[in-house]
């Protein structure tokens, strides 16, 4: 036990020990949020000793989650079974694999991601913008609303228009047991809203439930949070208004700022001291974090003591940056620093491409983390596809993808009028070529084509029959019968293509060594969740939006893009203070150095334009080169000042200390010696 309190403070230990009831942990970046849920956690199991299987904690990403189960099982030493921690979608996974048929629905569905969704859409309808859609949708089931109501609520044509494309891919998702990501959260809320003793089960099973970024919850995942704490309110939130980065996707910060009113009884614990960032790393965030109006506005104070200052690198063009962080890099990289405690962040996944030519240029090994993912990759799609028609032969859309891969001489012509022959007989392609006879096909396509799909489906049917658990041979028996490798010989990537299908198929292998009671929707399943936010490791930096660089944290941290219209990213409905939290949480992810790039011009939607330089270097008190609060300089005795600890007061002297400034201050008759950047000039 000993163990868990060891690296905790105060205000932690005593947020760990309030095990019932409702608890609201509010702090700042890196205050060890996250290290009070972990130990928590470790806390109830170790010491309160709850059966693991009756604890639940939630957060948004895989990587955060992996690293707090390690954290938490390295302070628990036997519980028999793991406790429950992941992502919400992975939670309604799990729900919804063990009682979605409460919904008359099958378990054996498999998941679509957003790609699919939005070909399903695209098929349905291509007048209005498919992304339009495919929000609207998502936006309506997070509300809860079905088609009808969304027609009914329409007051615009279109809006009548996507309502309708709505009711359809409805239609196609139960039709072809798919479920889509917004699905697992508003399915498993449906379940428990309308089956009251499944609520109180699973409310007394998830004894004690912990939240961590509960900054980004959006009203459906707080009102499943109250379904499962129905029976007993012991859940403990922990979250930070600041870095509040998915308005966007309807998160809500009244949930935390309402925390108290949702949840009856709430303790609040604060946490004011920053363990993460050197103090100068520290001084800039909180800068910047200043200008925003909608805040609670909480202290941080820096624990980790002074260190270099934070840089900025001022480049013509994205290739001259590219040149210059790779540079910076490889000299973090030759002082001995390990390649993975240094992280490129950005704000748009374009802004990759050319620090990747960087990277690759100067050999520096790096992991893209989201963005263009391997799983979103062709031949990785193709692999996928065929195991999804194998599991799933409803699934006419994946049918369609590999009908023709390898190449089988079976054109979209042959198919179409397949397609619309199963579904005059409403069944899909595959059950329909299974079941009619030869001559049937031939009355539609040619002779030669129609016995091509028989033997397709009769070798799907070997091939399933094999895989009827997720074997070891699986893959081998897949590649053997289809021969999938050679969908793309030839090709000038071929070689490229092959080792990421062989990387597949180990990953495959791996998978059901690691889960050998598995079946392979299971697989599918799981591999949709880990490519919504891909997963590295291993032996090189990282690359990844500030969206995915949540919870995370760097020795070193770079953040390039920094010019108006990428950070802030101005537009259509974007909003400036979300800007400056996505700045703020970039900026505390960074542990000894950071280090802000921008670019004079970028080469963007097939043009060239110039860029002014982002405000936020302003906002931040930064300037050319290295850190200077131009505050400093100005101050006089005389000035009137504001301290955040000793309030307002009056400036009687002016010396220098190092770089900075020192102020002697009279606070209300005591006199005291402060840095310049620590106060504010009124
Ligand atoms: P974020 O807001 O970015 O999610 P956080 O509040 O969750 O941050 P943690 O990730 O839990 O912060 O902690 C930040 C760093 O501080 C970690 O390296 C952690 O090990 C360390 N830390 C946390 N609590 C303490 C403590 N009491 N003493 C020393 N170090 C601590
Ligand atoms: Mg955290």
């Amino acid at each position: 036990m000993e163990k868990i309190f060891e690296r905790l403070n105060e205000s932690q230990s005593a947020a760990v020990k309030q095990t019932e009831g409702p608890v609201l942990i509010l702090a700042g970046a890196g205050s060890g949020k996250t290290t009070t849920i972990v130990s928590r956690l470790a806390y109830l199991i170790q010491a309160v000793g709850i059966p693991a299987s009756n604890t639940l904690t939630l957060t948004f990403t895989n990587k955060a989650a992996r690293e707090m189960k390690e954290r938490s099982m390295a302070m628990i030493q036997n519980a028999a079974y793991p406790p429950l921690l992941c992502t919400f979608h992975k939670f309604g996974l799990l729900f919804l694999k063990f009682n979605i048929h409460l919904l008359g629905r099958q378990n054996n569905f498999v998941v679509i991601d957003t790609d699919d969704k939005k070909r399903i859409i695209k098929k349905i309808n291509s007048d209005i913008p498919t992304p339009l859609i495919a929000s609207e949708i998502s936006r309506y089931k997070n509300s809860l609303m079905t088609s009808d109501d969304a027609y009914k609520q329409a007051e615009l044509f279109n809006y009548k228009q996507i309502a309708e494309v709505y009711g359809e891919y409805e239609k196609y998702l139960h039709e072809n047991n798919l479920v889509d990501f917004d699905d697992l959260i508003a399915l498993t809320y449906k379940l428990l809203e309308e089956n009251k003793e499944l609520a109180e089960a699973t409310s007394q099973k998830y004894q004690y439930i912990m939240i961590d970024e509960y900054q980004d919850t959006n009203e459906l995942q707080l009102k499943l949070l109250q379904k499962l704490c129905m029976t007993h309110n012991n859940i403990c939130v922990v979250g930070d208004d600041d870095q509040s980065i998915y308005g966007w996707r309807g998160a809500h910060i009244r949930n935390i700022m309402e925390f108290d009113e949702d949840f009856e009884g709430t303790n609040v614990f604060k946490l004011q001291e920053n363990y993460r960032s050197r103090s100068p790393i520290l001084k800039v965030a909180n800068a910047l974090i200043e200008h925003n109006r909608s805040r609670l506005g909480k202290e941080l104070i820096a624990t980790r003591g002074e260190g270099e200052e934070v840089s900025t690198l001022n480049s013509q063009d994205e290739n001259e940056e590219a040149r210059k962080v790779a540079a910076a890099i490889q000299k973090l990289l030759d002082a001995g620093v390990k390649a993975n405690e240094i992280a490129i962040l950005y704000r748009v996944n374009v802004l990759s491409r050319s620090i990747e030519e960087g990277l690759n240029r100067a050999r520096i090994a790096y992991k893209v983390v989201g963005g263009v993912r391997f799983y979103d990759r062709a031949e990785i799609k193709d692999l996928i596809s065929y195991i999804r028609v194998i599991t799933n032969h409803h699934d006419d859309f994946s049918f369609k993808r590999i009908a023709n891969k390898p190449k089988r001489g079976l054109g979209k012509a042959s198919l179409d009028k397949i397609e619309l022959a199963a579904h005059q007989k409403g069944t899909s392609i595959y059950e329909y070529i299974k079941t009619a006879e030869l001559e049937e096909l031939v009355a539609l396509v040619k002779k030669k084509n129609a016995n091509t799909l028989k033997e397709f489906i009769t070798n799907l049917e070997n091939v399933a029959a094999v895989a009827k658990n997720a074997t070891y041979e699986f893959v081998e028996v897949l590649e053997d019968t289809f021969h999938l490798k050679d969908i793309y010989a030839g090709m000038p990537d071929a070689q490229e293509r092959i080792l990421n299908m062989d990387e597949f198929y180990a990953l495959f292998r791996d998978f059901v060594k690691n889960h050998p009671e598995t079946s392979l929707d299971e697989f599918l399943n799981e591999l949709t969740l880990q490519s919504d936010q891909d997963e590295v490791e291993g032996d090189s930096i990282y690359m990844m939006s500030i969206h995915a660089s949540k919870g995370l944290e760097f020795e070193h941290v770079f953040v390039i893009g920094m010019e108006e219209g990428f950070l802030p990213l101005v537009g259509d409905g974007s909003d400036l203070e979300e800007e400056r939290r996505l700045g703020y949480v970039a900026f505390t992810r960074a542990k000894e150095t950071l280090t802000l790039s921008h670019a004079g011009s970028r080469f963007y939607k097939g043009r060239r334009s110039d860029l002014a330089k982002s405000r936020f270097f302003n906002e931040a008190g930064l300037c050319e080169g290295s850190l200077k609060v131009e505050k400093n300089t100005a101050y006089k005795k005389g000035d009137l000042v504001r301290h955040k600890i000793f309030g307002t007061g009056r400036v009687l002297g002016v010396s220098k200390s190092g770089r900075e400034f020192k102020l002697n201050i009279n606070f209300a008759g005591s006199k005291r010696e402060i840095l310049a950047s620590f106060v504010e000039k009124l």
